[in-house]
């Protein structure tokens, strides 16, 4: 149908790539569209980039070009999930933090109460570490400190595409576990009792 419809354009980008095409364009057309949807994107990519240099990024493990969400270790088995507006890097990013309550419960609070220092003109990254209040340590340093990202039941990290978000809530353990290996194990103890769609029971690791 060219050159009524443009070519199609495959790119790896976190927004779509649209093409306003007219039949006597050429290729040169898209390829100026392309360099702008780039610049568009550069300070997206920038704010991704220093995360990704700075930090441990636990998910995705190799993260494209068009991937908006990090996960960020920040130690004691804690993590964040960061989900960036590729169209707006500078605003706060939806946060989800993965781990013991213990842990988790002052991050949120910190993040609700210091919300408002947010600031468009620093980066994502030092906005995050001022509103945490924390340093997120590089992989170096959480490897040699008792950073455990391994299933605590398959001693895998991912299984089935699944990666441990479920912690122990003891404060002295905090060990990662699957979903579907803490259930399967939980359910063949006989002192597990369940409530609804949620399991209770002894952490394979301390008995807690
Ligand atoms: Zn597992
Ligand atoms: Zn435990």
């Amino acid at each position: 149908q060219y050159p009524t419809e443009p070519p199609d354009c495959l790119v790896d980008f976190p927004v779509q790539f649209a093409i306003s095409w007219m039949p006597q364009n050429s290729l040169i057309d898209i390829y100026n569209q392309f360099l702008a949807a780039l610049e568009s994107l550069k300070e997206f990519w920038d704010a991704m980039d220093e995360i990704d240099g700075k930090t441990w990024v636990l998910e995705p493990e190799n993260p494209t070009r068009s991937a908006t969400a990090r996960r960020i270790a920040i130690g004691n088995n804690v993590s964040v999930n960061i989900e960036v507006d590729p169209q707006h890097p500078n605003m706060l990013p939806e946060c989800y933090f993965l781990g013991a309550d213990h842990v988790v419960n002052p991050l949120r609070i910190k993040l609700n109460n210091n919300m408002h220092l947010w600031d468009p003109e620093i980066s994502l990254l030092q906005n995050l570490k001022d509103l945490l209040e924390i340093d997120f340590p590089s992989r170096a340093v959480l490897e040699k400190s008792d950073f455990a990202k391994d299933c605590g039941i398959c001693y895998a990290y991912r299984l089935a595409g699944a990666t441990p978000d479920q912690v122990c809530d003891d404060p002295r353990c905090g060990q990662p576990f699957h979903q579907a290996c803490l259930y399967e194990w939980l359910q063949g103890l006989p002192s597990s009792r369940q409530s609804f769609n949620v399991i209770f029971g002894e952490c394979p690791y301390c008995n807690k």
